[in-house]
């Protein structure tokens, strides 16, 4: 179908999806597909639920808009109680957004208010990692290590310093597990350090690194580092949980793999899990305290934020993730989806990482040091050819990583044929690896 909108690769024709259901995408001419990556890692509950068609009508019927300048109302109320309760620590006051960069457009302004409002105006340096993203706003993508989607805007970005990248498959430091000293973890210090610890505000790090990276977890031991790091120069951390958050990795944050607790938690995606624009930030006492003691006023403000709807989806979103623990099923099933992953691979004699945390996994093509065998498009093609839907990974100009990450709801059945699928994309593109 041509189109008026502006898509990634302007003059290609994108398939038209009309319907989904469960685990599966329709398109207008009846191919199913098979959502092995939940869309943009953001299904987490699969398509169709009814439980969250019932509160979108629910809520359109009683109220759906009112701004925060007027009122509050109790879907929001009560999605930020509920947020605050499962959240680790005294994470006890919520910001809402309508997306994760929005969210992390928030955090940034309420890392710079809190120094401000601390008496230490001058900390205005906001340190984060190689190959992060943290989103497509001019602020989110100026935090972010990403070059592929930085390059059209470099220009006019901060000139932010960035740490190295925690990643054991292809590390910065050329250490192996038993070598590893957290190197990675030291390079944040080393930044802060550069930068001088007066000068900066906060340091931002995502938990397992999503796209950008491929489903990269840190080295055992990196997130508390991180965090007594950020504790001994005084520098708040934001965890950005937009793709780690609610339930993902198999804990409800992915902060809570080694019991960190962040100044400012970043959420997105799953929030809503696509029915509903929606994001949050969650701040410690320390930073909501501080305004409230301070000026007493947040005055960043989206139209839509904390509106009704995209609360009551909240809501019911998350009442359907802690009826069917989806952190705990992702945790069985993780392993089960990246040992088909490995052994069709293995099968062929195609050399990949399988990696990952959770239901957040990746197949990296990459080999440290050669050359490119296979690229993520060709993956991701021939799979859609097959009817699976995976997701390109990856900072490199051609990237080479795919995520496989679907719905937290898929079922066995589904995982086995989302392997099968893959093995017959591979066999597509095999005779340019093998
Ligand atoms: N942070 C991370 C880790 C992400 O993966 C993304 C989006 O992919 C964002 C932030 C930005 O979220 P959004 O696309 O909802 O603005």
């Amino acid at each position: 179908m041509s189109t008026r909108m502006l898509y990634p690769e302007l003059g290609r024709e994108y398939p038209v999806a009309v319907r989904a259901k469960g685990s599966y995408v329709y398109d207008a001419e009846g191919k199913s597909y098979l959502d092995g990556c939940s869309g943009a890692i953001v299904v987490n509950i699969g398509h169709g639920v009814p439980e969250i068609a019932e509160a979108i009508r629910a809520q359109v019927e009683k109220i759906t808009f009112v701004t925060r300048l007027q009122f509050t109302n109790p879907q929001a109320e009560r999605l930020a109680a509920e947020l605050t309760a499962l959240a680790p620590g005294d994470l006890g006051h919520v910001f809402f957004t309508n997306s994760g960069s929005e969210a992390i457009e928030a955090a940034m302004r309420l890392a710079f208010q809190y120094w401000q409002e601390t008496g230490r105006p001058e900390r205005t340096v906001m340190i984060s990692r190689d190959g992060s993203y943290h989103g497509a706003t001019l602020g989110a993508i100026g935090l972010s290590g990403h070059p592929n989607r930085r390059h059209t805007v470099r220009a006019v970005l901060p000139a932010w310093p960035r740490a190295a990248a925690a990643n054991c498959y292809s590390c910065p430091f050329g250490l192996t597990r038993s070598t590893c000293g957290l190197d990675c973890a030291r390079s944040i210090e080393d930044a802060i350090l550069a930068a001088g610890p007066e000068r900066v505000a906060a340091v931002v790090i995502e938990p397992v690194v999503g796209a950008s990276g491929g489903a990269v977890p840190p080295p055992p031991g990196y997130l508390r580092e991180v965090a007594a790091i950020c504790r001994r120069h005084d520098v708040l951390l934001i965890a950005d949980e937009v793709i780690t958050g609610l339930g993902r990795t198999g804990h409800w944050f992915g902060c809570d793999e080694e019991g960190i607790v962040p100044d400012l938690l970043v959420l997105g995606k799953g929030l809503s899990a696509g029915y509903a624009p929606l994001g949050a930030v969650l701040l410690r006492d320390r930073v909501h305290d501080a305004i409230g003691a301070g000026s007493g006023q947040f005055s960043l403000g989206h139209t839509y934020a904390a509106n009704p709807l995209s609360a009551a989806v909240g809501l019911a979103v998350l009442r359907y993730v802690r009826e069917h623990d989806l952190p705990a099923r992702a945790r069985e099933l993780g392993p089960r989806l990246a040992a088909g992953l490995r052994r069709v691979l293995r099968a062929r004699g195609i050399q990949a990482d399988v990696r990952g945390r959770g239901l957040l996994l990746a197949v990296d093509f990459s080999r440290p040091g050669e050359e490119p065998g296979i690229t993520a498009a060709e993956v991701v093609r021939a799979a859609r050819d097959a009817g699976l839907l995976l997701y390109p990974a990856g900072v490199t100009p051609v990237p080479q990583a795919v995520m496989v990450a679907p719905p937290l709801t898929i079922t066995v059945a589904e995982l086995d044929r989302l392997v099968d699928l893959f093995a017959t994309a591979l066999d597509t593109v095999r005779p340019r690896v093998a």
